[in-house]
């Protein structure tokens, strides 16, 4: 029973089967809940530098 870690392909740990570490198992956590959900993608959120540009206007 010698597998290795689905992440970073090491040896894997009795402890954190079937990763070698809490690190590579938070990893794959994360990529699997990142998968499940669907954020919607915003690539407006610019922000309109002239409106703080007009605050020091004495
Ligand atoms: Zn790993």
């Amino acid at each position: 029973m010698s597998k290795n870690c689905p992440i970073c392909t090491k040896k894997t740990t009795i402890k954190f089967t079937p990763f070698c570490s809490i690190r590579c198992a938070n990893l794959d956590l994360s990529k699997w809940l990142e998968g499940s959900y669907s954020f919607p993608t915003n690539e407006t959120g610019e922000i309109n530098i002239n409106e703080f540009e007009n605050i020091d206007d004495d």
